[in-house]
């Protein structure tokens, strides 16, 4: 095969490598078994690609690496925390920091100082943690995403913009008092890694604002968003994606940051504001849940680390490579036919599993079995994304039943080449021709939280 069109590389050399182990099918099916046909109770050490989350499992700089031996392991004040704090204010633009172990940590400390019980919390569809520590604090998540994202099938250049008619509505019919916050999700993950534009959160910051309404920023993947704005949205092709990100987050109140994403380390977060008062909450309740606020569950090194990672991400080199390498993948499979989400996200290639496997039902859960049979074919490892982790209906206990039934094979920053991914969708259009055999399952252990991490199943003969 010829070269058809310019080709692009990565920025960056190879300095070590990490050997992966190969396995037989038989040898797969067994551990697959073993696993409960639920891909996150696998042992890595049996994955061939693992394709599961691009959440920690990133590869850090020699800069990075290099900024680790300077951690500054004092319990108060270590100077890591003071240049991530510098970086998140040069970068981000926010005032105020305070660490957490990861986004999760930021999560659940916003979520408890703004949310009061019987609250109402709007957001661009939901993402698993962010949604829990809502109603964890008492409120309840209410989508106000545009209908277009429900729909894998749409082409949209930011599918994931919030619906400010549906906001509006809300706001209408609860009254601002009961509306703390909006959460803005960028991209959004849960439909597909699909972006939010300048626009928007421009209109949302005014919508909300008018009533007193707070925008906070899941800003976990805010620099692959800062990327789509550049490519797309008209006026920012000649911005740097450093400068697009400053200006998103302008827009808003507050960000949760999950550092594990952009910020290619392996853990670490924070969470960020502009209000003193908030931030004065913020750094109180760290001390109960985090650790002192000057480091938030992190040792120094990840501190640096992190610090470092935010100057890497908004590269325009770095992060046009990470998208590229995305939807190079992406591209083989749409060739090939196969029904993914369009258009390609940011950071993962989703299958739609209903257009997969049309024959299982969904509660029989298609995207299960998909990411099952993928590991068991060929030791790519996916994540479900449809029933199973959308969880129960907290008042009825069925099932929520999402339009979206995914499978998310999820692409590690720096880690996997060309050469991985071409292994991976050929494995995909394998099971793809063989899909007529395909069954479903029975769920036979259920977790009481975010059940997709941990639940069991068996294959329905
Ligand atoms: C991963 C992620 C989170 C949660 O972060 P953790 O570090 O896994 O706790 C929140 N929001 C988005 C969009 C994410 O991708």
């Amino acid at each position: 095969m010829g070269l058809t069109k310019r080709p692009f590389a990565e920025p960056y050399k190879i300095k070590v490598v990490e050997p992966v182990k190969m396995t037989t099918r038989e040898y797969r099916l067994e551990k697959m078994r073993e696993a409960g046909y639920n891909t996150f109770l696998l042992r890595s050490e049996d994955v061939y690609i693992d394709l599961l989350t691009d959440s920690g499992t990133n590869a850090m700089s020699d800069y990075q690496w290099a900024g680790m031996m300077l951690g500054d392991e004092a319990y108060a004040g270590s100077k890591n925390f003071y240049y991530l704090e510098e970086n998140v204010q040069k970068f981000y633009g926010y005032k105020f920091v305070v660490p957490t172990h990861q986004g999760r940590g930021a999560e659940h400390l916003l979520s408890k100082t703004l949310i009061k019980q019987g609250d109402y919390v709007p957001g661009n569809m939901y993402f698993t943690t962010t949604r829990l520590h809502q109603e964890l604090a008492g409120g309840t998540f209410v989508d106000v995403i545009i209908d277009e994202a429900h729909d894998p099938t749409v082409w949209h250049p930011f599918k994931g913009n919030v619906d400010l008619q549906k906001f509006e509505d809300l706001i209408k019919k609860v009254g601002p008092s009961k509306i703390p916050y909006i959460t803005i999700g960028a991209p959004v993950n849960m439909a597909g890694g699909q972006p939010v534009s300048m626009e928007n959160i421009r209109a949302v910051n005014n919508l909300a604002h008018s009533y007193g309404i707070k925008v906070v920023f899941d800003a976990t993947r805010g620099v692959e968003n800062s990327y789509f704005i550049q490519q797309r949205e008209p006026g920012y092709q000649n911005k740097s994606v450093a400068e697009i990100l400053k200006e998103f987050c302008s827009y808003t109140d507050a960000c949760t940051m999950s550092g594990k994403k952009d910020l290619y380390v392996n853990i670490g977060g924070f969470v960020a504001c502009n209000d003193p008062d908030l931030f004065e909450e913020l750094r109180n309740l760290v001390v109960v849940y985090e650790g002192l606020h000057t480091y938030g569950g992190l040792a120094g090194r990840d501190l640096e680390a992190m610090a470092r990672g935010i100057e890497e991400a908004v590269k325009d080199e770095n992060i046009a490579f990470r998208v590229k390498q995305v939807e190079y993948f992406g591209n083989l499979l749409l060739e090939a036919e196969i029904p993914i989400v369009v258009p390609i996200g940011g950071h993962a290639v989703f299958l739609d599993a209903k257009r997969f496997y049309p024959h299982i039902p969904q509660n029989e859960f298609p995207a299960q079995r998909l990411a099952a049979d993928l590991y068991i074919e060929s030791g790519v490892r996916a994540m479900e994304r449809g029933i199973v982790s959308a969880g129960r209906n907290k008042i009825t206990g069925d099932h929520n039943y999402p339009k979206l039934e995914l499978v998310r094979l999820t692409i590690p920053r720096r880690v996997y080449t060309q050469s991985h991914l071409d292994v991976a969708a050929w494995a995909v259009m394998e099971l793809y021709r063989n899909r007529e055999k395909a069954k479903g399952l029975r769920m036979v252990f259920e977790p009481k939280y975010l059940r997709f991490f941990q639940a069991r199943f068996e294959p329905i003969e």
